[in-house]
């Protein structure tokens, strides 16, 4: 059967035959692939710029993909919560050894002792079938979000940014004084799926949402912006003067450490700032008077990294309900579809000109 795959250490990744799973026993579920997605850390691991991509223990190859929409084939004897025919996402990281891990937040891992589907030391779903264990799959109940589903893992990293940024902001009264979050400004740079998901995200809970990104491919941000009621600003944040872009929270997703200093100046008291993008590049010298800054406005910087199996519930949650009030904006965001066979060549790309692209695998 086909999957994509890469060697860790050469650049490019590419279409290859491997051996079908065999019959699923006990926990374990045999699924066919309909969908992945493609993101940053595909192009990373792909041109080599991510070291922490690993093939499974003695295995040459790693396949690819940690977005995935599956379909159920056959069941164990153990499983009882799936059935030929069900929909779910599989979830991408699993656990190691430490605490963390032991109750089901791999995502908060203590030791880095975990392996990531299609990223680190285990093959990811980027093949026609696999087998995986029941307590990593997560139920699609909604079967009109289609290939939607497929969001859902990129979207639980900020389900859980959001879970996080509600816990730190417990410190203090975070609320307007109406009780809503109808007063706050929440700034987000980038307008790739992870920057217009956030102002989604935020927006849903009632927050003045403001998404500035130098590009706006084919119009999407606009349009999303203006149907979740968010103001979307096309400019350069490190152009922007701090005090243009005064904000209670300021989301991060381009990893430009140059954003995330204009950002720390940006903030009001008691500000968060988010850090989701990442990057090797850049530099920012931070300055005394930033520290001051930071530590006169009570300023909490967020680094957040994965989430949990409710964050996956919760994200397919929000889906279904943006995908009933706001109508086809969501489809818009996939900008790129093709079969395995075709999508090589873009996978090998730089994106440029893509916000999502997916891969059809049946
Ligand atoms: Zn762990």
């Amino acid at each position: 059967m086909k999957a994509i795959a890469v060697k860790i250490g050469q650049k490019g990744s590419f279409l290859v035959n491997v051996e079908p799973p065999k019959g699923p026993v006990g926990n374990q579920v045999l699924l066919k692939t309909l969908y992945t997605g493609v993101c940053g850390t595909d192009r990373g691991i792909i041109n080599g710029l991510l070291n922490f991509a690993k093939a499974e223990s003695g295995k040459e190859i790693l396949i690819l993909g940690h977005e995935g929409l599956a379909q159920v084939m056959d069941v164990g004897d153990n499983v009882r919560s799936l059935r030929p025919g069900d929909l779910v996402v599989p979830m991408v990281r699993r656990p190691g050894k430490c605490i963390q891990c032991g109750v089901g937040r791999q995502d908060n891992c203590e030791d880095g002792d975990f392996v990531e589907a299609g990223i680190r030391g285990k093959d990811g779903f980027m093949r026609e079938y696999f087998i995986d264990d029941e307590q990593y799959l997560v139920k699609v109940k909604d079967n009109n979000l289609g290939k939607l589903a497929v969001l859902t893992e990129p979207l639980k990293n900020l389900v859980k940014a959001y879970d996080v940024y509600q816990t730190v902001s417990d410190r203090y009264l975070k609320m307007c004084s109406d009780g809503s979050y109808e007063c706050k400004k929440v700034t987000v740079i980038g307008a790739g799926p992870i920057g217009i998901l956030f102002s989604m995200l935020f927006s849903t809970h009632g927050f003045q949402v403001r998404l500035i990104s130098r590009s706006d491919k084919e119009g999407v941000a606009t349009s999303i912006c203006k149907k979740i009621g968010a103001d979307f600003t096309q400019a350069d944040a490190i152009k922007l003067n701090p005090e243009e872009m005064v904000s209670d929270v300021f989301v991060d997703t381009t990893g430009r450490p140059e954003v995330i200093g204009k950002g720390l100046q940006a903030l009001k008291y008691n500000g968060v700032e988010i850090l989701f993008g990442t990057t090797l590049a850049g530099n920012y010298s931070i300055t005394g008077a930033l520290v001051t800054e930071a530590v006169e406005k009570n300023v909490t910087i967020i680094g957040t990294v994965d989430g949990a199996k409710q964050h996956y519930i919760e994200a397919l949650n929000y889906l279904s309900m943006w995908k009933e009030t706001y109508g086809n904006s969501l489809e818009l965001m996939i900008t790129d579809e093709d079969v395995p066979e075709n999508s090589i060549e873009a996978l090998n790309g730089d994106g440029k000109g893509e916000i999502k692209r997916i891969v059809r695998w049946s």
